[in-house]
């Protein structure tokens, strides 16, 4: 119990779910119908997943509480059981890239656990839920793992931190069922099956047990094969990979043990009205005051007046779990509804001018899809940015600049920042808008920095990466300088750069270091080491040490000395906290 009871009482507003049985008692609620369980605490916030998927299922018509960091047996139980479904999730992060470092030490700062000391979600936090429910709760309503965690672990995967492959991750939590990619429709999908005796197994974007492989699946190799065999491990990964859009993709099964893990294809993506729908839900844009009363949680500060305008990428970053989460298709808002959204924003009593970001996982995608993806899927086996930027691709800055324009023209907003990351070759490719764009994120967009991930400068590294090469980044460069001089600001460049990387070797890094120095003239301290999350194509090459294209040998960093030391070679060592 974090809070007094008559305090958290007072506070609690009434657009927050529930999380106590008195809240639940205020609402006239006489139990509830969904459980969410987080590794996060609860912010009511269009940025947090938990609130997203409970506020969907509210709008349908369900009883939604939520369990935030929940520890002991007390915490599990506080909201007795649910009718149809427990909902678990690790949070936005998965809890071991949450919890641990690159190096696999535990981290000391949790920017979603109130006071933000790393002390309230477990590792494996998925796995470790589910498992207290079942604890607690002996025969009890269906378990749905849900999240990012569940959904890069839903299929055999490698594991950094056991250094293996581990089987779904449905199994290890011995769940019944799992919601991968963006849940809203499917989780109420799932809610009205569990309610009318529908069937689950056949809702969109859902993951279950099965006795054998369903007619029409793609039958991906054993998880005993891919386990022992990494040539079989990079042939599941590219038919995973490949049937990740939701226009193309058939149900794929995994043999496990004796038993399947079947998964149907994903759900079809929210665009337009839809997805202005779930970001207009009402929102608090706080941490609710149970929780809150645990200390400041630092994760509010950037997404409390920042606006989500768009999700999915087509980046592809090699790294990158967005595509396989969220999807290659950029799904938008119109700007009414964003507009509306800034308005909402200009209205809270604590906002004081400034919107933190306007984006999504890449800002400058937003406006600017191809047609053909969104007709009928991605294409296979190509990719829309890399090597080069695809011609069907109508590379336009137009809208965003409109939509960047409106909303510094709303009242009570005085500064408008994009603070997500800006893909340098799309603003370098847009000959119409390009140029404009540019110097009107220098003018009035940014902060004195403006954050760029080029990741590397070596062309062997950036194209392990699925990155764009170092003369994009250098045209860039010039570009910024000379919007920086038309605008007459001081701005500057601050660069994300990643060492052991695979395909990264220490005379990479030391000519990184050169390239920074006398392309960039500057001196990079933004270096962080490459983690091998689940489910993407670097950890494949990092697990197996082959080029999943060509197959040829790769070489990779695995070593812990050996990574930090790539590291040290562009930022010097470490300096010692005493
Ligand atoms: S046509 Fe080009 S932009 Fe469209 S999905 Fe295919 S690769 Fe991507």
């Amino acid at each position: 119990m974090l809070v007094d009871k008559g305090e958290y009482k007072r506070l609690a507003g009434d657009m927050f779910l529930p999380t106590t049985s008195d809240e639940v008692a205020r609402r006239g609620w006489a139990g509830l119908d969904v459980i969410l369980v987080t590794g996060d605490t609860y912010i009511d916030s269009p940025f947090a997943g938990v609130a997203v998927i409970g506020k969907c299922l509210v709008r349908a018509g369900y009883r939604v509480g939520i369990l935030a960091q929940p520890q002991t047996d007390a915490d599990f139980t506080r909201l007795g059981e649910p009718a149809l479904f427990w909902g678990v999730t690790s949070g936005c992060v998965d809890s071991m890239v949450a919890n641990r470092t690159a190096s696999g030490r535990r981290r000391r700062r949790d920017d979603f656990t109130p006071g933000g000391e790393n002390n309230r979600r477990p590792d494996r936090a998925v796995t470790v839920y589910s498992n207290a429910i079942r604890r607690c709760f002996k025969q009890t309503a269906p378990i749905v793992l849900g999240g990012i965690e569940a959904s890069l672990r839903r299929v055999a995967h490698y594991d950094f931190w056991s250094n293996r492959i581990r089987r779904s991750i449905l199994f290890d939590a011995k769940a019944d069922y799992l919601l991968y990619g963006m849940a809203e429709s499917s989780v109420v999908a799932l809610a009205g099956a569990l309610r009318d005796g529908g069937d689950p197994t056949l809702i969109r974007g859902v993951g279950f047990v099965a006795a054998a492989v369903p007619e029409g699946a793609v039958e991906l190799p054993a998880y005993e094969e891919v386990a022992a065999d990494k040539e079989a491990f990079t042939r599941m990964f590219h038919a995973f990979y490949a049937n990740n859009d939701p226009l193309t993709a058939r149900p794929l099964a995994q043999r496990q043990d004796t038993r399947y893990y079947v998964q149907q294809p994903p759900p079809l993506p929210l665009d337009g009205p839809a997805l202005d729908a779930v970001y207009e839900l009402d929102y608090e844009r706080d941490v609710h005051p149970y929780y809150a009363a645990g200390g400041e949680v630092r994760a509010l500060d950037t997404i409390r007046f920042s606006i989500t305008t768009h999700r999915g990428c087509y980046g592809e970053c090699g790294f990158c779990a967005i595509a396989v989460h969220q999807g290659r298709r950029v799904c938008m808002r119109s700007e009414a509804s964003i507009l509306r959204e800034a308005q909402a924003l200009a209205a809270h009593p604590a906002f004081r001018g400034t919107i933190l970001d306007v984006g999504g996982p890449t800002a400058n995608m937003y406006g600017i899809e191809c047609t053909r993806k969104a007709e009928s899927g991605a294409c296979r086996g190509k990719r829309c940015l890399h090597p080069a930027i695809c011609r069907e691709l109508p590379v336009d800055h137009g809208r965003q600049l409109n939509l960047l324009k409106t909303l510094q023209q709303v009242p009570g907003v005085k500064r408008v920042i994009v603070a997500s990351g800006v893909r340098h070759d799309l603003v370098m490719a847009d000959l119409k808008h390009g140029k404009r764009y540019l110097d009107a994120v220098v003018r009035d967009h940014v902060s004195g920095q403006m954050k760029l991930a080029p990741e590397h400068t070596e062309p062997g590294v950036l194209a392990a990466m699925g990155k764009p090469g170092p003369s994009s980044l250098k045209a860039f460069r010039e570009a910024f300088n000379e919007s920086t001089r038309r605008a007459g600001k001081p701005q500057f460049l601050t660069y994300y750069l990643m060492a052991a990387h695979p395909g990264c070797t220490d005379g990479d890094m030391r000519k990184l270091k050169t390239f920074a120095a006398q392309e960039l003239e500057v001196s990079p301290e933004q270096v962080q080491i490459f983690t091998p999350t689940p489910s993407t194509y670097s950890t494949l090459m990092y697990w197996t040490e082959r080029d999943p294209f060509t197959d040829k040998p790769v070489f990779v960093e695995k070593g812990e000395k050996g990574r930090v030391r790539q590291k040290e070679i562009v930022t010097g060592p470490a300096r010692k906290v005493t």
